[in-house]
């Protein structure tokens, strides 16, 4: 029997009181200036439902960093702008490494394993920003995010994009190996710059559960990329939403997700709703310790899952 909307509220409620209760909350993203200062005891929930008001618990309406919770949106707007071209470039397997790894990239000559994974997501947004300019690209995404969420009131944190721009090493790193196997169309300049500002769009998790809406394959949700995409998009998030997490993420929730260093996590449950969690302090894969925690004791006291 699925749950009634108070009953969920009742879930959602006692997600966000054993948060708040939680003695080890994981490490705030450090690598990033302007992410280390985040308090890590700020937790948030939303779920959307179709045709409903969002249900949600804890600091919802706060803005956070969704910083690679954007890689789902780019992604989309890559496959809408060259379609199955972009595997050309890059992969679709998980990739068994750290987000910002460049073991593989190395390996495997320049294609990344997947676009959810640094270097993947570079040229992800690489492929976006092919024969446009940062600002459109970065407009274009805006557009589709805000259009996804039914919400105009969603924006970019211009000293979050500027911190990573000072500090993101590796990200340089990453790009240029990129351009030296040919498989970076633009200036790393711009790439890097292009993503950094995607990764500091900034969302409450009751707009960010909305925004994941027509990932739902839902009738009614916002159809944003056509239903065979809607699938191929979850079935990426499922195998490579965590980076090295994701066989974890799936074994404990057992739904497609993708997490992000801000400690934000879109999780989606086809067919029934889109969820945000988010709780700053991360686990050692990079990903949300609460939020997955949360996500787990939702998908059991609500029996979502795809399995
Ligand atoms: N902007 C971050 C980075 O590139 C995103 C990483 C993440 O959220 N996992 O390092």
């Amino acid at each position: 029997m699925p749950l009634s909307e108070p009953q969920l509220q009742r879930v959602l409620d006692d997600i966000a009181q054993t948060a708040a209760a939680s003695e080890d909350k994981g490490k705030v993203a450090d690598y990033i200036p302007d992410l280390a200062r985040i308090d890590p005891n700020r937790f948030a929930i939303a779920v959307a439902l179709p045709g409903k008001p969002t249900l949600h618990a804890g600091d919802a309406h706060a803005p956070f960093s969704i910083q690679s919770v954007s890689k789902v949106f780019t992604l989309a707007l890559a496959l809408g702008k060259v379609g199955d071209r972009l595997w050309n470039r890059v992969g679709r397997e998980p990739s068994g490494q750290a987000f910002d790894s460049i073991i593989q990239l190395e390996q495997e000559k320049g294609r990344p394993r997947n676009p959810f994974i640094n270097a993947g997501a570079i040229v992800t947004t690489d492929t976006v920003l092919e024969g446009a300019t940062p600002r459109e690209t970065l407009g274009a995404l805006l557009r589709f995010v805000r259009a996804a969420a039914g919400d105009d009131d969603i924006h970019m944190n211009e000293s979050v994009a500027q911190s990573e721009i000072a500090t993101g090493h590796r990200n340089f790193a990453l790009a240029h190996y990129l351009l030296s196997h040919g498989n970076l169309r633009n200036a790393p300049e711009l790439t890097l710059g292009t993503y950094f500002h995607q990764c500091a769009i900034e969302m409450t998790c009751a707009q960010l559960a909305k925004a994941g809406q027509f990932l739902t394959g839902v009738p009614g949700a916002p159809r944003m990329v056509s239903q065979n995409r809607v699938r191929r998009i979850n079935a990426l998030m499922m195998t490579c939403g965590h980076y090295d997490g994701s066989g974890e993420y799936a074994y404990r929730v057992g739904l497609p997700g993708k997490s992000g260093v801000g400690g934000g996590i879109l999780t989606i449950v086809p067919g029934i709703a889109s969820v945000a969690v988010w709780s700053p302090g991360l686990d050692h894969y990079g990903n949300s310790k609460l939020g997955t925690q949360a996500m787990q004791t939702l998908a059991e006291k609500t029996g979502w899952s795809v399995f």
